[in-house]
């Protein structure tokens, strides 16, 4: 059958493109009409998992009509072009003072120490590099070296972190997580410190395990740390996660400005700020501890603007989304709906927890997610694994990530649990019950799935023999 080529009154599917492969690796020669072109790229995301129920990612997945024009109408703004949109470069520094604020920050000036970041990844990296450059300031004015810089954190740190050693050639020190210590181990991560310490990362929301490090006991050990060794290590707070819920869930809990070493801090405001992404935020303690190297004055458009940045020009919409939400959704607005998201993760948790073939990693929540792991007796005769389990929710739309943690009980198999605001109690009875219907699913297997032949091979060159 021959087609016809496309006229004006040809349909979108009706067209000869919808019967072609969409273009791949040149640049098609000739045009293509926009809503053709638009289905095309429309439908390239189609069959991806509805973003809403992506339990896997902590990002915002939802945000309100008004948030999402505010942002859409803003999608044409560089936020560097601060001489022709000088009230976006006035709404970033009132963000930076709220966010400041919010952590409780001594700075008495009237514009906060701070900077915009893509995600917290930007916002890490300028943590850390100030870190950096402040100890090597130190050494020099000390007559000492400086070439062996080194950071402390737990083996559950974020990747960026690994990123920013690896770029600044610093070395990195990790104090294992273990069952024991399933948080920062306050008194190794001491011991590993010396006179080339740029500052020690606690973690509030470790990305791996829902779980927060004790950031005031980490103080109380440096604090006395420091007195006796003359060191001045400081501390700056991975708190990607934590930043935006712990001052609306736990507003007693000092991890933040209100305690002494604690010269930084940086979270994502497309996280658990509620914007959509990406945008992240870092605050200093005080102007005298972001060294001047890191402003860099430009002369653009005829403007000198100072700027603390990795990246030069990147969107301003996100900025105003997070204005909008400080305004619109207040302390209260933040608190009953990160309380809601908790409520909605604790009843997750209790029903994962109450099922015979699970247990729950902690008993606590402190954040709005948690992981869990097969039963070890139960493991001992299962002929699937969690990863499994992940295929078999992903039929249902579902995305709920296994993975094997970190160095040291790298061969521990876990399930996590992102809760976010535009995840009901409704859509949690959907899951537990997909997850329960895929249990069944499983459990009628006859004979073992390949990703359980294939941790059991491992567990035998270990040494552990299951049976079934
Ligand atoms: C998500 C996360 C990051 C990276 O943040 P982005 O906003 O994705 O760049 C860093 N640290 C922790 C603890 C995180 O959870």
């Amino acid at each position: 059958m021959k087609f016809k080529r496309n006229n004006d009154e040809t349909d979108v599917f009706g067209s000869q493109e919808m019967r072609q492969p969409a273009p791949q690796e040149f640049i098609p020669k000739h045009k293509t009409p926009a809503e053709i072109a638009y289905q095309i790229v429309k439908d390239e995301t189609f069959p991806q998992t509805q973003p809403r129920l992506n339990l896997a990612t902590f990002v915002t997945t939802y945000m309100d009509d008004y948030g999402t024009r505010l942002m859409n109408e803003a999608i044409g703004i560089n936020y560097i072009d601060e001489t022709e949109y000088p009230r976006v470069a006035v709404m970033c520094g009132r963000c930076i003072n709220m966010v400041a604020n919010m952590w409780h920050s001594p700075e008495e000036a009237e514009w906060k120490t701070g900077a915009v970041g893509i995600g917290s990844s930007e916002a890490c990296m300028l943590g850390g590099v100030a870190a950096w450059l402040r100890w090597r300031e130190r050494r020099k004015a000390e007559g000492k070296p400086y070439d062996k810089p080194n950071l402390v954190m737990s083996t559950a740190y974020q990747v960026v972190w690994e990123k920013f050693c690896q770029l600044w050639q610093i070395e990195m020190r990790t104090v294992p997580v273990t069952v024991e210590h399933p948080t920062l181990d306050i008194k190794a991560a001491i011991d590993m410190c010396d006179e080339n310490t740029i500052c020690i990362v606690p973690i509030e929301g470790v990305t791996w395990t829902g779980m927060n490090d004790d950031v005031e006991a980490l103080d109380a050990a440096l604090d006395k740390y420091n007195k006796e060794t003359g060191y001045n290590i400081p501390i700056h707070v991975d708190a990607a996660s934590g930043g935006f819920i712990l001052p609306f869930l736990n507003p007693g809990k000092k991890w933040d400005f209100r305690l002494k070493w604690v010269y930084s801090i940086s979270t994502s405001g497309h996280k658990y700020g509620l914007v959509y992404p990406g945008l992240g935020w870092v605050v200093w303690r005080d102007k005298k501890y972001l060294p001047k190297d890191m402003s860099f004055s430009v002369n653009y458009l005829g403007a000198n603007i100072t700027q603390v940045g990795l990246n030069f020009s990147r969107p301003a919409a996100q900025i105003l989304g997070q204005y909008y939400n400080f305004i619109h959704l207040g302390m209260e607005g933040y608190r009953a709906i990160h309380e809601n998201s908790m409520d909605v993760a604790g009843y997750c948790h209790r029903e994962i927890g109450n099922m015979p073939c699970f247990k729950n990693y902690s008993e606590k929540l402190e954040n709005p997610l948690f992981i869990w792991y097969l039963d070890p007796g139960y493991d001992k005769t299962a002929k699937w694994t969690l990863f499994d389990l992940q295929d078999e929710l992903m039929k249902k739309g579902w995305m709920v990530p296994a993975y094997t943690m970190p160095k040291n009980i790298e061969d521990m198999v876990v399930m996590r649990v992102v809760v976010r605001q535009g995840m009901s109690r409704d859509m949690a009875d959907m899951l537990i019950q997909d997850i329960k219907d895929s249990v069944a699913v499983l459990e009628k297997l006859e004979y073992p799935t390949q990703s359980r032949i294939a941790y059991e091979k491992s567990e035998k060159q270990k040494g552990k023999v299951y049976t079934h």
